[in-house]
């Protein structure tokens, strides 16, 4: 893989949005004849009118080439318990981690790129069909993933009416089958207009390795859950995912939001399906989630101002590429339940209410009907 800037698209109107910007092409899709004297020796491309020789076929196979967690990652083997350090030491020994780790971004995001590649979108774009490309305003899902009660009481109190004074409603992932679920809290989040989806089993990251009838076993003790709240989407915990785990969900939910377009360090390295755009995968509707996620970047070391103007970043890049914004942070004290992220997060929703020709607040499922649901016009 190598990375190049591109500097022009040519007469290509559907790619201006990928003028400036970095991407990881294989070498074989830059050792076509049409780009033999595309690329400049510090890897800027201009593209040359007229057929380059990619194809749809090009851009799925980089949208799976590492769409996958197929081995259980290294990281659910820490050696100690990180949460029982003190939160002092914490937050001494992340800072440090986080530079190191940001310092080595190479070994874990060779590919897809950090924070953002858009590198299956751009080969679609220049391949010319462009067929999966939003209109403007862009749709932006707001999601959390509630994984103990602390993130479900915080959600309620804190996120929630912060969503509401937006006018946004978020999309909410419970974890059916590990702890007590408030069901009078959960069902105020339902009524509220906000949706409820599927977060796993127990949270113990087994399910997309488990056996065929045991991964059968976690996913259907989900349904009393699903029922009640009209559950339609899945997000996988830590974003492990299989291909036997998304050919599973495709029978008992309508899309999945376990992909991430740009993985980072987490679950593990150089994984994401490099698109911000929806897709089908083992028969099911993908969602990407396309913005940097709280955990990761809080990891990293990044401070909650930072982590606000790398959201809006890529946030504006994907609008401008026709994707879909999707973020996902985690309403526990520890990652984005704190006053300083929440007012990270403020400063996204401000963006975002500011620019209405940019963009709109979605939910996942009304994303999944507008782009997926078949029956919709004869409803
Ligand atoms: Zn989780």
């Amino acid at each position: 893989m190598t990375r190049v800037r591109l500097r022009s698209a040519g007469d290509r109107q559907q790619l201006a949005w990928a003028e400036g910007l970095e991407f990881t092409l294989p070498d074989g899709l830059l050792d076509r004849p049409a780009l033999r004297d595309a690329r400049s020796a510090t890897n800027d491309l201009t593209l040359p009118r007229g057929p380059i020789g990619w194809s749809d076929t090009d851009a799925k196979r980089l949208r799976e080439q590492a769409a996958f967690t197929d081995q259980p990652p290294a990281s659910s083997r820490l050696p100690f318990a990180y949460h029982r350090v003190p939160a002092r030491a914490r937050a001494a020994a992340a800072a440090i981690l986080g530079r190191w780790h940001r310092r080595r971004r190479r070994t874990w995001a060779t590919f897809p790129d950090w924070p953002l590649d858009l590198t299956s979108d751009f080969v679609t774009d220049a391949a010319g069909t462009g067929a999966a490309r939003a209109e403007a305003p862009v749709a932006v899902i707001l999601s959390h993933d509630i994984d103990s009660p602390e993130g479900l009481s915080n959600l309620v109190r804190d996120f929630l009416p912060l969503e509401e004074e937006f006018g946004a409603r978020s999309t909410n992932y419970i974890v059916p089958c590990a702890w007590p679920v408030d069901h009078a809290l959960l069902g105020e989040v339902a009524s509220r207009g906000h949706e409820v989806g599927v977060h796993g089993y127990d949270h113990a990251n087994r399910t997309p390795f488990a056996s065929d009838n045991e991964r059968a076993r976690r996913l259907d003790a989900a349904r009393p859950l699903a029922d009640r709240y009209a559950a339609v989407g899945y997000r996988a915990p830590s974003l492990l995912r299989t291909r036997p785990l998304l050919r599973d969900l495709s029978s008992r939910f309508r899309y999945d939001s376990s992909i991430p377009t740009s993985g980072g360090p987490f679950p593990v390295p150089n994984s994401g399906c490099a698109t911000a755009r929806p897709f089908v995968v083992e028969g099911i509707a993908e969602i990407p989630l396309t913005l940097p996620r709280d955990g990761s970047l809080r990891f990293l070391g990044h401070s909650p101002r930072d982590i606000a103007c790398l959201w809006i970043d890529c946030a504006d890049t994907i609008a401008r590429s026709g994707g879909v914004v999707s973020l996902l942070t985690h309403c526990e004290r520890r990652f984005s339940g704190n006053r300083e992220m929440l007012s990270a997060y403020r400063r996204l929703l401000e963006h975002v209410r500011g620019a209405p020709r940019r963009f709109r607040f979605a939910t996942g499922a009304a994303v999944w009907r507008e782009r997926f649901d078949v029956d919709r016009g004869r409803a």
